[in-house]
């Protein structure tokens, strides 16, 4: 092993556990709120610039531990502003990370694996197969890095990034230290500073997970529902057979009624045209969230090569919309961004050295029915 593989990497450490890594050096617990600042808040990667830290203990760090983010291989901007980063984790593996403007408001979206373990039907993460989950440096790392792709930020003034949705790559609840790890600094004063309120765990339904998170945390949630009945959503989310609708939406009551506030859950629906896109399935969808509170985001199928699925007509997807607001829920459709430069939901793929056989098995359908 190297000396630099043996180094602890600091980025990731919410500051219970930088507080412990200062004890564990025989120093002071407060550096721990020093060096939060200079990495998270400053974007400083190197010890030698911390200027309020002692030179003997710059030496001793520099022995020890580092600050190492992910290496951006691609940083493309498209037509509409959104932005997106290809970042490099390890040999062949990479993920991406999208920034959508929208006025006053800079929404990261973040991944959480690379690949995914979980195959959805619509969903081309899912068909590249997984590779690992990434560690809490590697999750916060990209906000790290995006951050400071709009420096100087020390004053202040230049929010870009107000909202974080863990709804990149990979099944956010099957990662789930790291991810609460990486979640604390996104929310952390001394670091990013996100109210708990814009920072969001997406899942697809685990349902014990759900549980545990709500021991641990009070971030919003989103709910990947994509179907009303069972029968259609084990088709689409094949996790609904191991943790059906019913359970589902009792853990996202629980983990609503265990918060502070008052909050709503985000239900989402990809509509996918003549799969779960008529107006019976939103008058069964209105039924089944009856008493839940939420609001309803639709996300317009992205179609990508390996699937058959189809992109509903906005007339279809608007239909299915009127519905639901007569109902009386605030349900919106998600705007399709970056599509240019494959950036839009569903999209995202990076590059997997997939350990599971699937992608091969798709990518062999493929080639037999192109
Ligand atoms: N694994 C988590 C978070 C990542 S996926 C989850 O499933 O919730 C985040 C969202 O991307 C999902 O809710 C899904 O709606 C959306 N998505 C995936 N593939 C899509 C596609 N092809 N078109 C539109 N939305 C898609
Ligand atoms: Fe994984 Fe979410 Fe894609 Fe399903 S939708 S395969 S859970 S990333």
């Amino acid at each position: 092993m190297t000396a630099a593989a043996e180094k602890t990497n600091l980025l990731g450490m919410p500051k219970s556990k930088l507080e412990a890594f200062f004890e564990s050096l025989g120093e002071k617990r407060f550096r721990a709120t020093q060096i939060l600042q200079w990495i998270h808040q400053r974007g400083i990667d190197d010890f030698d610039q911390m200027s309020n830290v002692s030179k003997a203990l710059r030496e001793k760090l520099k022995v020890v531990a580092e600050i190492r983010g992910p290496e951006v291989v691609y940083d493309e901007t498209s037509k509409d502003g959104t932005r997106k980063w290809v970042m490099r984790m390890d040999n062949g593996n990479s993920v991406e990370t999208v920034l959508i403007p929208d006025g006053e408001r800079g929404t990261l979206c973040v991944s959480s694996q690379i690949g995914c373990s979980l195959d959805c039907t619509f969903c081309s993460t899912g068909k590249r197969g997984f590779n690992r989950n990434l560690t809490a440096a590697e999750i916060i790392g990209q906000v790290w890095v995006a951050r400071k792709a709009f420096m100087p930020f020390d004053n202040g003034s230049d929010r870009p990034i107000t909202n974080v949705v863990m709804m990149g790559m990979g099944e956010p609840l099957l990662n789930f230290d790291n991810v609460v790890d990486a979640m604390n600094l996104m929310m952390e004063d001394l670091a990013y500073g996100i109210s708990k309120r814009r920072v969001t765990l997406s899942t697809s339904g685990v349902v014990p997970a759900l549980d545990r998170l709500g021991e641990v945390t009070d971030v919003s949630i989103a709910i990947s529902l994509h179907a009303p009945n069972d029968e259609l959503r084990n088709q689409l989310v094949p996790l609904n057979k191991k943790y059906p609708i019913s359970e589902l939406l009792a853990a996202t009551r629980r983990y609503l009624s265990g918060l502070p506030d008052k909050r709503k859950a985000t239900i989402e629906y990809t509509v996918i045209e003549g799969v779960n896109d008529q107006p019976e399935h939103a008058r069964q969808l209105v039924g089944l969230l009856r008493g839940l509170p939420c609001k309803i985001n639709l996300i317009p199928f992205n179609p990508f090569p390996e699937s058959d699925f189809k992109r509903p007509s906005m007339n279809a997807t608007r239909r299915f919309q009127t519905v639901l607001n007569e109902a009386g829920y605030v349900t919106t459709i998600r705007t399709t961004r970056g599509d240019d430069i494959d950036a839009a939901c569903g999209q995202l793929v990076g590059r997997v050295e997939d350990r599971t056989r699937r992608s091969q098995r798709y990518i062999q359908v493929q080639q037999v029915n192109p």
